[in-house]
Parts: structure tokens; sequence; C-alpha cells
């Protein structure tokens, strides 16, 4: 067999893409992973790294689950800087104390650990936490965290040496991918040809390069999203995936509990709601705090319009929002910066198959470093099955 043809080449080595190449190889095939940058760079290292199925939906929920235990099977054999200090949920008023109860009944039914927390075990456990937001919590102890500005070049490093039949190269963007009789063909920046029975397309929120006309009519639109950085913090307790009240009115776990279909916003939520504002908090390795985060919106052949700039409006509606919900004395931003992701606004990922060839898979919004584990694994099936 040609050295250069493979079972199966995965295009963009984010989360999405390097699980693919993951499930793949355990499947013993012969996978070539391309990543257009030196390394990657978009939202899979801009994020706050919090893995968290208790916020997602039906399936994602179960992919989010499935991740996690990889995640840590993972971590037990190599650093990828997963830690186990769980998710919190913060309720601020009655509604949202409500879902939080609502929640935990379904958690309950599902057989997933879930605790719900008073305001003094909230306090005791979360000491910068304000007595004046916090009404009561839901606790998911299980939950992980990562670093999101290592994880990949961790799991990339880990996944190479486990499988020999997996062959990483940054670097290299892919053109062209093209079905040829029976296998796709892909040609390189650099003019390099590979062919492959299988192509995986993971590209993000990158749209200008391949299959550009499919993308401009396929509905996907990308959001950008406001984050930040302090310096570090070793004395502020705040361990854990902190996710607050906004969170609890927004996540799609929540979306089936019977009362949230009869809550309103109140008046003070509405400015925030207005730049799709809702506050985590995620402290990290060296002690600083990632804030966030914001969602601005464009479809996917205006990009350019959502900017190169942060709005400092936003960043100041955040932080005053965040100053109502945790206290950190001379709280210092020490770095911000935009994220983007690719969404769909009637699917929860957008698949498109081409001659049973090529698979595009991308557009899996807010929940790609919970979830990609798990759906990649049940992408990797159907795309291997059906042949
Ligand atoms: C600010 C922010 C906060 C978030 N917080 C969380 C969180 O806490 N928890 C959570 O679960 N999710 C979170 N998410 C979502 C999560 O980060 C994304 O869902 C996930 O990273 C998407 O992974 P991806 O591989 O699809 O895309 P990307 O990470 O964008 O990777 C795509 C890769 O493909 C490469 N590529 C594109 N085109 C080509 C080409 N032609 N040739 C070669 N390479 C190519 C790109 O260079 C890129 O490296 C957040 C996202 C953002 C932006």
């Amino acid at each position: 067999m040609d050295s250069n043809h493979y079972d199966l080449i995965v295009v963009g080595a984010g989360v999405l893409g390097t699980f693919h190449a993951y499930h793949a190889a355990e499947l013993d095939k012969k996978v070539l992973l391309l990543e257009k940058d030196a390394f990657p760079v978009n939202a899979t290292v801009r994020n706050f790294g919090q893995i968290v199925p208790s916020g997602m939906a039906n399936e994602w929920f179960e992919h989010g689950v499935y991740s996690t235990k990889l995640y840590k099977k993972i971590q037990s054999e190599f650093d990828i800087s997963i830690r186990q200090n769980g998710s919190i949920y913060i309720a601020s008023d009655d509604d949202e104390q409500q879902l939080i109860h609502e929640l935990k009944h379904r958690m309950d039914e599902r057989g997933y650990e879930a605790h719900l927390l008073s305001k003094a075990q909230c306090l005791a456990k979360w000491p910068a936490l304000l007595s004046s937001y916090c009404k009561a919590g839901l606790y998911f102890p299980q939950e992980v965290s990562a670093e999101p500005n290592t994880l990949i070049y961790k799991l990339l490093f880990y996944a190479t040496r486990k499988f020999q039949t997996l062959r990483y190269q940054p670097n290299t963007s892919v053109w062209g991918c093209e079905v040829i009789k029976d296998n796709v063909k892909i040609t390189t920046n650099k003019g390099d040809i590979y062919t492959s029975d299988k192509v995986i397309i993971c590209n993000g929120h990158e749209f200008s390069t391949l299959f550009t006309s499919i993308f401009r009519n396929s509905g996907i639109v990308v959001s950008k999203l406001n984050m930040m950085r302090t310096i570090p913090y070793p004395d502020i307790d705040l361990e854990g995936n902190v996710l607050t009240g906004l969170t609890i009115r927004r996540y799609e776990s929540f979306y089936d509990c019977p009362s949230y279909s009869k809550i309103s916003t109140p008046d003070h939520l509405q400015e925030l709601k207005k730049w799709g504002i809702h506050i985590l908090f995620k402290k990290a390795i060296d002690n600083s705090i990632i804030i966030g985060d914001s969602h601005e919106y464009a479809p996917v052949d205006q990009i350019e319009k959502l900017g190169f700039e942060l709005n400092q409006e936003i960043n100041t509606v955040m932080l005053k929002e965040a100053a109502r919900i945790v206290q950190i004395p001379n709280l210092q931003i020490a770095s911000s910066w935009a994220g983007f992701y690719a969404q769909h606004p009637d699917k929860d990922v957008v698949e498109i198959d081409i001659e049973n060839k090529i698979h595009i898979r991308t557009a899996i919004g807010g929940k790609g470093m919970t979830s990609s584990g798990g759906y990649a694994k049940k992408s990797i099936q159907q795309i291997f099955e059906s042949r």
C-alpha cells in the first residue's frame, strides 16, 4: 500500500478532530491528522476547560459522561491537565433555586451524582462567593476541568505515542479534498498529496478554505465570546467549574425542567442578556481565574463583521456582574481574548456526508470540550459502519 494512503484523514486538530483521530486509531485504523497551524489556537485552547455534562441535554449528556470517563482514564496514564474538582451551579434567586431542585430530581432519575447544597454549605466550600448573591447550589462532584491552553497539546502527544497508526502533522493546511474513484484525494498548502478511504473534516469555524459554498448555505452561525484571565490569586477559594444564575437560565439541561418555561428574566439581568452574558469562573492550575463569557453572532459568510477588537463595554458589564457574585480584592485582569465557535440554530452539530467518503463534522457549539470525546466515538462507529 502507498505510504501516503490512509484509512482515514482527519482535517483539523481541535478537540473534535483529535478525538475522531483517537477513536479511529483505537480501531486500528491508519490515521493522518492534519492541522493548518503550528499548533491549534482556536476554540479548543480559548475556552474555560469546563467539562460539564450536567449542563447538556439528551444524548449530549451521555456524550459528556463518556468524555469525562475518557479524560479521567487518559489522565490516569498521562498528565493531560484533568482535575476532578466538580461543578457547582449557584442559584441567586427563587426561580434559579427552583430550577436546580428540578435538575437534581432529573439527575437522580438518571443515577448521576448530584448534591443540593445550602447557602451555608456553598459559602463554606467556596468562601469567595458573596453571601448577598448565593442562595443555594447544585454540586456535581464527579465532573472535571482541564487547562484549555495545554490540554490539546498534551492529548496530541499522548495519542500519537499510544497509537502507532496515528500520525499528526501540524503546519499543513488542507486546500483540496475530492472523491476520486474509491478514494479521497487531499492536497495541502505544501503541494503534498495524500489519499484515504475516508476523510473527516473538523474545521471548527474556518469556512473559507474547503467546501465554501456548502458552508455558505449551511445555516451555520459563528459566535464570538469575550474572555478574561485574572492574575494568580492563590488565596481565593473558587475551585472547580463555577457556574452561576444566568447559566442556570441558559444551559440546555435546564430546558426540560417543569418550571423553565415559566421563569422570566428580572430587569437587572436584561443588559447582560442583551450581550448573551452568563458568568462562569474557572480557577486554573496557576491560580489565575478565567472569567467569561458573552456571545455575539454572525452568519458564516460574514464572520469578519464580528471584528477583531474586544468590546470593552461587554467586559465592563461582565466584571460588574462577576463582582456581584464573588469577592476578589483588588481584581486585576492579566489578559483578555476573543474565542469563536461555530454552531447551528437547529442542530446540535453539523454532519454533512459527501459520497459516503467525506464527512464534515463541525459546529459543535459551546459543548465541544465536554462532549467531543463521546460524540466522536459514536461518529467514528457510524462512519466506518456505513462503508
Ligand atoms: C470562549 C469559549 C469558551 C468555551 N468554553 C467551553 C467550556 O468550558 N466547555 C466546553 O465544553 N466547551 C467550551 N467551549 C466550546 C469548545 O471550545 C468548542 O466546542 C470546541 O473547542 C470546538 O472544537 P473544534 O475541534 O470543533 O474546533 P477548533 O478548536 O476551532 O479546531 C478546529 C481546527 O481545525 C483547523 N483547521 C480548520 N481548517 C483547516 C484546514 N483546511 N486544514 C487544516 N486544519 C484546519 C483549525 O486550525 C483548528 O485548529 C468554549 C468555546 C469558546 C470559544
